[in-house]
């Protein structure tokens, strides 16, 4: 599957020249390939096709309408975290009956909205959480659906930022209060106690974490089935994806593709190594793929503005920054930076900076690069994931548009804010 890859000299997403989109609506711009989406949720999809699963897509990692709407056709559910999420999966056609609701910090209003919309499961991290669900269920004289999220204190291996599945993250609750906590929620009014709910954390690259949280929860779950009648278990996201690949290998589109038997985590793999716990449950399996179905569909294209030699180092200073892809300032994240001409062999070691005042507004640091010049743009690939979301005005620069491409079709599906946009909600009021 190769949805960026050069053509005729020119990077493609898809049958889309990157260099035609940026003359057409400029940079710095998003562009996600539907092809992608697509084949990242049926791969999963297909994966599972043994056992009674459902795919929720953790809406957080791009939350772009057309983004939704076109996970929606798949037949997707969601995972959302905020009452605007669910505003968002609503308004692109999806279907509140297939969303869960995660996070530990839920209001009222959020609260009061999901169970009007009848969402199919609240995914509660506290027991103070779950006791005011319910007293929000009996003022709605409705019943509230819920899940526990359990804390398997697993260690996922992966970033701290984004680790959450040990005791002192804040996410969930401890393996030795879980059955408590159900025992109390099962005599508070208007609760169904619906599931068990585990997320463990983001852009793991190998299967162990997975496994060892899912066997010490599965017996759990069984458990819970038996007492409360349970329905579902969700194993939650964290799948990763490769950000990084080398340049060298020579290979057609190395940002998405690699040799499946070098790759440290594929879909079968996952499944094959996990399934095995789960197929006796009797359960239905949710999944809530975020990265995994979005990271490599998307990349920022971003124009080279000036090259400025410093004494030990050469800059690329472009016209995109941290303010719209957070990654490499908040925890490290790797993109792999590719010009949209093929680049002919020549390499220089550069920082790749943006134009935010902030040390941390980088791209990479001194990599080894193709030779790019002013005026020239660059991809950051593997972009699709925890990028435009993220994506604030600071320094007061515009957002920027965002493109989706099927095919040989490119659509605007966000247009680029202006200056009036950006001061829209504001008074001058002294
Ligand atoms: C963020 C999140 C996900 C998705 O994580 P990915 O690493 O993007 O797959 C899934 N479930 C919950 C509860 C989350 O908070």
């Amino acid at each position: 599957m190769h949805s960026f890859h050069y053509s005729k000299g020119s990077l493609h997403c898809e049958n889309v020249s990157l260099s035609q989109l940026t003359a057409e609506h400029g940079t710095p711009l998003y562009v996600y390939s539907a092809e992608t989406f697509r084949d990242r949720f049926t791969k999963l999809d297909t994966a599972f096709e043994g056992i009674d699963h459902e795919l929720a897509y953790a809406v957080k990692a791009n939350s772009n309408l057309s983004v939704l709407r076109l996970l929606a056709g798949l037949g997707s559910g969601f995972d959302i975290v905020s009452g605007g999420e669910l505003y968002r999966v609503i308004k692109a056609g999806g279907d509140p009956a297939k969303c869960t609701f995660a996070g530990v910090g839920k209001t009222r209003a959020e609260i009061e909205y999901a169970l009007k919309e009848g969402i199919y499961s609240i995914n509660v991290e506290s027991e103070e959480e779950a006791a005011f669900i319910s007293e929000v269920a009996v003022e709605m004289d409705l019943t509230a659906p819920i899940a526990f999220r359990v804390n398997p204190n697993v260690d996922a291996k992966t970033h701290k930022y984004i680790s959450t599945g040990k005791s002192e993250n804040k996410f969930g609750i401890d393996f030795e209060f879980i059955r408590a906590a159900y025992e109390r929620a099962s005599s508070l009014p208007n609760l169904q106690l619906k599931g068990l709910q585990m997320h463990i954390g983001s852009q793991l690259t190998s299967v162990e974490p997975f496994v060892e949280a899912v066997k010490k929860a599965a017996p759990l779950a069984a458990e819970l089935k038996s007492k409360y009648g349970i329905e579902f278990f969700s194993i939650g996201g964290g799948i990763g994806i490769v950000y990084e690949e080398a340049l060298a290998s020579g290979k057609e589109a190395w940002w998405t593709e690699q040799d499946e038997a070098t790759r440290p985590l594929t879909p079968e793999r996952y499944a094959s190594a996990i399934i095995p716990s789960l197929q006796d449950l009797g359960l239905k399996i949710l999944l809530e793929p975020g990265r995994f179905i979005a990271g490599n569909a998307g990349v920022l294209l971003t124009e080279c503005l000036y090259e400025k030699k410093g004494s030990s180092k050469t800059f690329k200073i472009v016209d995109s920054g941290m303010h719209h892809l957070i990654r490499p300032a908040l925890y490290e994240g790797h993109h792999e930076i590719v010009p949209l001409i093929e680049p002919t062999g020549e390499m220089e070691s550069v920082d790749v900076v943006g134009p935010i005042c902030e040390s941390g507004d980088f791209f990479c640091q001194n990599r080894e690069l193709p030779r790019f010049s002013p005026g020239e743009a660059v991809a950051l690939m593997s972009a699709g994931a925890y990028g435009m979301v993220m994506a604030t005005t600071y320094n007061s620069h515009p957002l920027p548009a965002e493109i989706l491409v099927d095919g040989a079709e490119a659509k605007l599906v966000r247009k680029r804010q202006t200056f009036d946009d950006l001061i829209e909600a504001e008074e001058v009021s002294i």
